[in-house]
């Protein structure tokens, strides 16, 4: 079962996207953290961790979880977009140190959202992939300063854009600097209420014909629910997809957001596995990260 394989194209010099063509490019390898884990090309990659950072021993409890399934980079939202304005937002700059914390502790790299241009600085210092969440895709200038953060940026797809759009949305971060960029398919906004979002499976094998970029899926905000989400990670990674970024909470029950479509670490673990059948059967390596695990 090979993998999808992308063609080649020229790029016009009038293309709306230039650098994220894919024209005779291979495929981005990006280096994410001081282990340098590869994303993007014939890599298979998981990132994992709760939708929000709520305490020290929980995110620790978590990553320690992860990293020992093989798991090398951790995911948790310190400054979180919610729709309602009195919904926790996050714990804001603590949170990012806990992030900073968990990372020295355990040796994952860390990945967590940035909202606004101003905390670009501080997210950098405490995390080593930058997350641009759906409802900035189109944050132009967020986009731009990103291309001076000096970080890999994990770039979402808007919940109502158009490939097109994202792929302009990747250009400007690449056109202001910055070369490491992956892109995300999460889910667009559809008629059904069974499900948080429509998990757009096209764009997984349309991205790798139209981009060099890496291209990773977060089947956990496009389903909403936890019980769907580890066939539509299999089913992305074995359409091509160069890995997943999935929401894992200890007890997801007691999660303060997103606990519905959370794993649990059993779950988690399964997904390790089944990525690592899949990764293989389609010609590639799933990352599994060496765990150090500090007292
Ligand atoms: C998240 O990953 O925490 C998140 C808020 O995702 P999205 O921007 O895709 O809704
Ligand atoms: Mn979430």
């Amino acid at each position: 079962m090979p993998a999808h394989r992308p063609t080649r194209q020229p790029v016009a010099t009038n293309h709306p996207y230039r650098l994220a063509a894919r024209g005779d490019r291979p495929d981005t390898i990006i280096r994410v953290g001081a282990a340098a884990l590869p994303i993007g090309g014939d890599h298979v990659t998981m990132m994992a961790g709760p939708c929000a950072v709520e305490d020290r021993d929980a995110l620790f409890e978590v990553a320690e979880a992860l990293s020992r399934t093989g798991v090398g980079i951790l995911r948790g939202g310190a400054y979180k977009p919610r729709t309602s304005p009195y919904s926790f937002q996050g714990l804001g700059e603590a949170g990012l140190e806990l992030l900073a914390e968990t990372r020295e502790r355990t040796g994952m790299a860390v990945v967590t959202e940035v909202l606004a241009i101003e905390d670009i600085e501080l997210v950098a210092r405490h995390a080593d992939v930058l997350q641009v969440g759906t409802r900035n895709m189109a944050n132009y200038r967020l986009l731009d300063a990103l291309g001076q953060a000096g970080r890999p940026v994990l770039l979402k797809r808007g919940q109502g854009s158009t490939v097109e759009e994202l792929l302009c949305a990747a250009e400007y971060v690449l056109a202001a600097g910055n070369p490491d960029v992956m892109l995300c398919e999460r889910g667009v906004r559809s008629f059904e209420p069974l499900v948080r979002n429509a998990f757009d499976l096209n764009v997984v094998p349309l991205l790798r014909e139209l981009t060099h970029l890496p291209v990773i899926v977060d089947p956990s905000h496009a389903a909403g629910r936890s019980d769907l989400v580890h066939g539509v990670a299999v089913g992305a990674v074995a359409a091509g997809a160069h890995g997943v970024i999935v929401e894992v909470h200890a007890n997801p029950e007691a999660a303060l957001i997103d606990g519905d479509q959370s794993l649990d670490l059993d779950a988690a673990a399964m997904l390790v596995d089944s990525l690592d059948v899949i990764a293989r059967a389609t010609g590639r390596a799933f990352t599994r990260a060496t765990r150090r695990v500090a007292a």
